[in-house]
């Protein structure tokens, strides 16, 4: 999913989806929800695992960590054209 060299940051997805292996709950948060959890633009997506925790598992005295992230980037035809740009300029080079 990430640009080679670049790694991907909150900045460039539109929701993150967060399911918490503990108590099987999942939903799909945007970025201005994650604040709370001192989650930003620059934010990378790889640091988000240790940053959110379940809060239903949170309420029931759990440690609500055991979550997998997937995330829905801005826009993947932008993606392709930074991809196809990037072997242009590799022909040229
Ligand atoms: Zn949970």
């Amino acid at each position: 999913m990430a640009l080679p060299g670049r790694e991907p940051v909150i900045a460039h997805v539109v929701s993150i989806s967060v399911e918490c292996a503990d108590c099987g709950r999942n939903r799909w948060w945007k970025p201005d929800q994650l604040r709370r959890f001192g989650v930003t633009g620059n934010t990378p997506l790889a640091e988000l695992s240790g940053r959110i925790v379940c809060s239903a598992c949170r309420a029931e005295g759990l440690p609500g960590s055991t979550i997998s992230i997937q995330a829905a980037f801005v826009d993947e035809r932008q993606r392709v054209r930074s991809e196809a740009r990037m072997l242009s300029d590799r022909e040229v080079g």
